[in-house]
């Protein structure tokens, strides 16, 4: 009924995700992402179990994010609130944990606050604020991690360098939000600029927040085409969408 073309990347619609042989490539993508993940731990002489795996479903559809959680895969992170509200409530009868990973305005905080167990990508005082007031008392602690801004990019959210110290301390002091670490997309590399420098940069960060008396566990960097760099430089979340999910459009 569908082509079936195993080099075909593009990405999953609903109906051919109901035929079972397209399930082999979620199931390949998945073991080729952990084998990738364990192949650089080893070079890093890290533990696999120090890395979480967020699967980035944005503009996917609800049943390969189904099938993904069904070969074990917990973790999803979504960028756009209206998109991720849709398919959770598709997906509303397992048991997923969301990560919010996309631009935050403050004034989609409130549907986050209540439908995601993490957001990743908050990056100014008053969006942590409003987060923490806005969660629900009877849900536990909202995860959060800051995104940095680590390349100084005009264009990409994130806070610089020299205001995260300040913003951290904040965040730690909000009732609802629990601190988890540091989010970062860094430049794409290109000639004159290598991500595993800003992954180190990030890491510094890091190392120097806890040393600050905060207690971070989480620092998030790593994507489908670095994940590599980003475990050698101390990464403990990658987000991976494309080589999990496939090509989005
Ligand atoms: C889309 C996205 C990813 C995943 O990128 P891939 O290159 O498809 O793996 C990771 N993190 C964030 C914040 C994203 O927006």
């Amino acid at each position: 009924m569908f082509p079936v073309n195993d080099s075909d990347t593009r990405p999953l619609t609903i109906d051919q995700c109901i035929v079972p042989c397209k399930m082999n490539n979620l199931k390949a993508n998945l073991q080729n992402v952990c084998s990738r993940i364990d192949f650089a731990c080893k070079e890093a002489g890290r533990q696999v179990s120090e890395i979480v795996v967020v699967a980035v479903s944005k503009k996917h559809p609800a049943e390969p994010i189904r099938q993904l959680y069904h070969l074990g895969q917990s973790a999803f992170g979504e960028n756009y609130v209206q998109e991720a509200l849709a398919k959770q409530k598709l997906l509303q009868d397992i048991d997923i944990e969301w990560h919010f990973i996309g631009p935050l305005q403050s004034n989609k905080t409130q549907e986050v606050a209540h439908h995601f167990h993490w957001v990743q990508s908050a990056d100014r005082k008053k969006i942590l604020k409003r987060l923490s007031d806005q969660r629900p008392a009877t849900l536990p602690d909202l995860n959060v991690c800051i995104q940095v801004n680590i390349d100084r990019e005009e264009q990409k959210s994130g806070v610089l360098p020299e205001h995260l110290m300040e913003m951290a301390h904040y965040a730690q002091g909000l009732d609802k939000l629990h601190l988890r670490g540091l989010m970062a997309i860094p430049q794409q590399a290109t000639a004159g600029h290598d991500s595993s420098d800003s992954y180190q940069r990030m890491r510094e960060l890091f190392d120097t927040l806890n040393a600050s008396g905060l207690t971070l566990d989480t620092l998030s960097m790593g994507m489908s085409g670095d994940l590599e760099s980003a475990i050698m430089k101390g990464s403990t979340m990658v987000r991976v969408g494309t080589d999990l999910l496939g090509q989005r459009y």
